[in-house]
């Protein structure tokens, strides 16, 4: 028999690719961890010697929270010097929210961690769960020429790309390409072989032992502008107790109204140390604040650009400053930076 040399743990956290048909509602639901792994009897001859670990209860996605993300990110750092690698099988409701939340809670990784989930369930005839299960461990497990991981970063892979997770946004319901990471170039390609782009990928420089991060604070709004928005709508959730940053969704490059009353309220925040970032309400390309005179204002009004980053990264990008940092100075600082690849500057 062949000797299993390299090991991936397998974390099963709930989504559709754990589910099965309720017979007496038609909905579906988790199923336990045993029944799950019944449909995935080819675990056993890969070559890679597989572990699992089950959340109890697995969850619909919709229902993650922080304590969800800090115990993946646990679970992770428990067992890291025990794997060559890890696979998190998850929603994909919020599997962006999640690869980025835990990417940001993770300093100097040199491990895979892969998200990948389902749009049905295991057990479904045309499931497309089984190919996304098995590239994500092989990828897990790849090694480079030097023996050291192909792939040493919280990524996302989704029917045949792998993308990196802070810059991926589920995009569709139904198709089975469901993932896409609109401004960054995918880490690699799965077809016959899986082609890796090791030029887009990030390795450390140093191996330093791994550091986990898991404090986060959700004081976090996000308001998206349409055209006739309301002035007493967006004076009123300024107004949330607490509150200490807002995600502002706008047009375009990053442009808005330019109605005094607009400008009036969010200067009126960030005087008060409310941090707010310009995030597009496009998919594809980077916030250009002063590029049309309709982003002045914000510039004016102490708005900072979220240039490239997904909605899904600024929320918890912003979750971890405000976890880790009290002074907006330094939030506004870090901001303007790159933690782990999730922005373009
Ligand atoms: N509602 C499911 C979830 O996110 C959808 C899925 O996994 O595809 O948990």
């Amino acid at each position: 028999m062949m000797k299993k040399e390299t090991s991936v743990l397998l974390i099963l956290t709930g989504g559709t690719i754990s589910m099965g048909e309720n017979p007496e509602t038609g909905s579906l639901a988790p199923l336990d961890k045993e029944r799950m792994l019944s449909f995935l009897p080819e675990l056993e001859q890969l070559p890679v010697n597989i572990s699992t670990v089950s959340f109890n209860p697995m969850i619909d996605s919709s229902d993650v929270n922080i304590d969800f993300w800090v115990k993946i990110a646990k679970t992770i750092q428990e067992n890291y010097k025990d794997y060559d690698g890890f696979v998190v099988l998850h929603g994909t409701d919020t599997m962006a929210y999640s690869a980025s939340a835990v990417s940001f809670m993770f300093r100097h990784l040199s491990k895979p961690v892969i998200f990948t989930g389902s749009q049905l369930p295991l057990g479904f005839l045309r499931s497309d769960a089984k190919e996304n299960v098995m590239n994500a461990i092989e990828i897990a497990a790849a090694k480079n020429a030097d023996g050291k991981p192909m792939v040493p970063e919280v990524a996302i892979f989704f029917e045949s790309a792998l993308m990196r997770g802070n810059r991926t946004t589920k995009k569709s319901t139904d198709n089975f390409d469901a993932f896409y990471s609109y401004n960054y170039p995918d880490l690699a390609k799965s077809g016959v072989h899986i082609k890796y782009a090791p030029s887009f990928i990030h390795y450390e420089q140093e191996e330093k032992e791994l550091l986990v991060t898991p404090k986060m604070e959700n004081h976090v709004f996000v308001f998206t502008l349409f055209p006739g928005i309301r002035e007493d709508a967006v004076r009123a959730f300024l107004h949330v107790p607490g509150l200490r940053a807002i995600i502002l969704r706008t047009f375009g490059a990053g442009n808005a109204p330019r109605a005094e009353w607009l400008y009036n309220i969010l200067k009126e925040a960030t005087d008060k140390g409310i941090i707010i970032v310009n995030i597009s309400q496009c998919l594809s390309g980077t916030v250009y604040m002063g590029r049309y005179e309709t982003s002045l204002n914000l510039q004016r009004a102490g708005v900072i650009s979220g240039y490239d980053m997904t909605l899904e990264s600024a929320i918890t990008k912003l979750m971890h400053l405000l976890g880790n940092y009290n002074d907006p100075e330094e939030i506004k600082k870090r901001l303007n930076m790159s933690l782990c690849g999730e922005v373009t500057l």
